[in-house]
This record gives structure tokens, sequence and C-alpha cells, in this order.
């Protein structure tokens, strides 16, 4: 392999990033990633540490799946490729669809649309929403709503329904008719409410208030994380999910559940949806569903929402929506396997002891650096430190003191992400107590270096 420097050199010169500002790339070089095993990732410069992300809320069940890379290596042997395109279907993607109707059974899930990724599942669950509508002979539902510092990727439907500006403004004007409520976010909101029960009825009635504003009539669905992710881990309460399924149920809007991080163990429970007791009309999942090894994802679609379509004699539910990638074979392998071991291992339960272990852990550093202004988790493995240059004004970090902080860590044993004024974990769900230490000491020195 090329030398460390050399590699940065071309990295500067020839690669653009994902959610980075070109010129701070060519600055301040990236970390070149060039291993991986268990739920450790290794640096070309020879530093090895516990991926505390989880690569990107990814891969959960860590680097070294035999029974995954076996899947995707004999299913690229026997058939690489084909098209799901009317027509056409492999063995594969079938017996998939099937396994997952039994998974997501309790979920009242049962058929499956597959995508190539999350942004693609979102599109295709806010497309489906419309035309269900329109199905039934409602076409004038054709708005979304959703929450702030919600995140639903990056595709044009996607970004519209996002709630942070980050994601927004360099590309407007977005999708007309998307509107977006306050988030049960106890640490900052515009009510001053720091009860998360009172504050989870304030926001179900600001949802009221814009159906009533919008007209019901005019909505097709409401799209929510069961739990923020990206927008810096903001868990609601308990009566949140189940107050929103009531009201759109009532209004006959869909509810979609974008489980792009939640399904499949993280948040300690099989599904997001099913953490908080709601059935969603379609779900959206991506990421953990072959463990980050293949791009792939599937949109989950309530028993009665399928009905509609297959029961349609008009000809207006033909899908015209669809990916090259939908169904890929490959992905299809990888997500059979992986779902497999998922239940084999029993994730969410070493999801829910590890993520009460890291929390308290949190806790526990919030007592000793003033930096720490809230720490959000609770729920399995997903927890984010909002840092703070005042607690008291909860005036939000720099960019550099946030970045010290990271880079203490990863230099002392653990990989966070930081997200403005949030540090980030969302670590493989098979990691250890010890993995769990590693990660807490880890952000104990990165916490000293730079207060
Ligand atoms: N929805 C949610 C809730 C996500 O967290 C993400 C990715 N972080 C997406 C959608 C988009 O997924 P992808 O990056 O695979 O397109």
């Amino acid at each position: 392999m090329k030398d460390s420097n050399f590699l940065k050199e071309m990295n500067a010169r020839s690669v653009w990033h994902p959610m980075a500002h070109p010129a701070d790339c060519q600055a301040n070089p990236p970390t070149i990633v060039t291993g991986a095993s268990g739920v450790r990732i290794r640096d070309i410069d020879g530093h090895e540490v516990v991926d505390a992300v989880g690569g990107l809320w990814n891969v959960n069940l860590g680097f070294s799946s035999d029974p995954i890379k076996a899947a995707i290596t004999a299913q690229m042997e026997r058939l690489p490729y084909y098209s799901i395109f009317r027509g056409t279907t492999n063995d594969t993607v079938i017996q998939l669809a099937e396994e997952l109707r039994d998974f997501f059974e309790p979920d009242g899930l049962s058929r499956a649309f597959y995508t190539s990724g999350g942004s693609d599942s979102v599109e295709t669950a806010l497309r489906l929403a419309r035309q269900y509508h329109q199905v039934r002979g409602e076409a004038g539902r054709t708005k979304f709503l959703s929450l702030k510092k919600g995140y639903h990727g990056t595709h044009f439907g996607g970004a519209s329904v996002n709630g942070n500006a980050n994601f927004r403004s360099a590309y407007e004007p977005l999708l007309a008719g998307c509107h977006h409520i306050p988030a049960p976010y106890t640490y900052r909101n515009p009510f001053d409410e720091t009860d998360p029960k009172r504050l989870a009825q304030l926001c179900l009635s600001m949802l009221e208030d814009e159906i009533a504003m919008q007209g019901a009539g005019s909505i097709a669905a409401f799209i929510m994380e069961p739990i923020l992710g990206a927008g810096g881990v903001i868990p609601p309460h308990e009566s949140f999910m189940p107050g929103v399924r009531e009201i759109c149920t009532r209004h006959g809007i869909l509810l979609i559940a974008d489980e792009v991080i939640t399904a499949f163990g993280r948040t300690g429970s099989w599904s997001g949806s099913r953490h908080w007791g709601v059935q969603p009309d379609l779900m959206c999942t991506a990421k953990a569903i072959t463990n980050g090894y293949f791009p792939f994802g599937a949109v989950m679609i309530a028993e009665h929402v399928a009905q509609v379509f297959e029961q349609d004699e008009t000809g207006k539910a033909n899908i015209g929506h669809g990916y090259t990638y939908s169904g890929h074979p490959v992905g299809a392998a990888a997500a059979l396997a992986c779902l497999e071991e998922t239940i084999r291992l029993d994730v969410p339960t070493n999801a829910a002891a590890r993520g009460a272990q890291l929390f308290n852990g949190l806790q526990a550093l919030q007592q000793k650096y003033e930096l720490i202004g809230d720490v959000r988790g609770g729920h399995g493995l997903m927890c984010a430190l909002e840092l703070v240059s005042d607690r008291a004004a909860k005036t939000p970090i720099d960019k550099a003191t946030i970045g010290k902080v990271q880079d203490g860590a990863y230099q002392a044993g653990a990989m966070v992400r930081m997200s403005g004024a949030n540090l980030i974990m969302s670590p493989p769900l098979v990691l250890t107590e010890t993995d769990v230490d590693t990660i807490l000491t880890a952000l104990d020195a990165g916490f000293a270096s730079a207060s």
C-alpha cells in the first residue's frame, strides 16, 4: 500500500467527501481506514480503536460476520445481478421478503419494496404514500408533515421533510407542501419545557394545530424517526409516538416510520416502532439490513396499505417507481444472512444492556466535565453528548473544541462522531462490557485534553 502522506495528497486532489467542505478536507486530511475486525477499525498508521460509530449506525454485528461474507460470496458466484422490474425475480429476494414478513409481523408489515439505501427508502415511502391516497380516490392528499431536527436522507423528497437547515438551504427550492412541527427535544425547545411528558403533549398539540392549518384532506403522511438519530439522538417520551399514531389514524394520514437507524435492534427492541408499541403504515429500512456490507434497503408495507394497491382495478396502483438495484440479489443474500445472525445473536438484548452501561458512564462523565451540557440515550445503543461552552447559558460549543475532544478520544482508543455540537455514539450491538469501558475511558481522555 502507498504511504500515508502520499494517499492523503491524492485524497485531497481527487476525492470530494459527503457532508464536508472540500477545502476543509484538504486542510484536515481524513483518517485513512485500512482494515477492521470485530468492533475495531485500524488506520494506515496501525492505530486501532473501538468503532463507537458502528460504521455509520449500520455495522450492528461488527466487521467480522463470516456468515454474511460467505453469503455475499456465494451469491456473487451464482447470480451476481438481475433486476426484479416487472417480468423477472429471483429466489433470494423472494426468500428475504418472506423472512422480513415474519420478522416484521408484530409491526403489522407484510410486503417489501426493495431499495438501495436509506434515502431511496424514504423517497419510496413518500411516493407510495401519495399514490395510496390517489388509488383510494383522495388525490388531494399530497402534503407531508415531519419533525424539526429529523433526518430523512438526501434525495429531494427526503431533504424536503428533513428538519435541519444544514441539509436543506443549499438545495432550495425543495418539494412544496412539506411542513415541520417542533421535535420533543427536552434540552432545547421553543416552550422552555423540561418535562418530557408535558413536552410530548405540547408537540402533539402542535401536530394537531398544523393539521388544522393545512387541512387534513391535503396531507398524505407524517414521517418520523422513532428516536431522532442524526439530529442528535433525541428519544421522545414514551407517549409521543403512540400519540402521533392516534392523531394520524384519526385524520386519515399515513404514518411513515423512518427506521433506517432503528430497525433490527439498535434501540434494544427489534424495531423502533415496536419499542414504543406502535404499528406504522410504512417503514423505511436500510443500513443494518446488510450490516453495512452491501448497499441495500427495504420499505415495509402494512397489510391494509398493500390491500388498497392490490385490489385496485383502475390501473392507478401501477408502481412507476423503482431502482436498477431494487432487489439486488447480492444485497438480498447479505440481508438474509444478516437477519439470521441478528436473530441468532439476539442483539437487542445486548444493545439494551450495553446501552445502559454506556449511558450511565456518559452521565458520570457529565459530572466531571462542564463541557457536557446534555447526555442523551437510554434506549439501546444510540447515545449523544451535546457540548456547550457555558452550561448555564447552554452556549453551543465551537467546532475547534469539539474537534479536540473527538481527536483526543480517537488517540485514546475510540472513534466517536462529531455532528454539529454533538458527539454521537452508535457502536456495533455486539460489543462487550470491556469495549464500552474502552469507549468511556477514551472519551474521558478526549475531554481531559480539551478542558
Ligand atoms: N433516514 C434516516 C433516519 C437516516 O439516519 C439516514 C442516514 N443516516 C437516511 C434516512 C438516509 O440513508 P442513506 O444515507 O443510506 O441514504
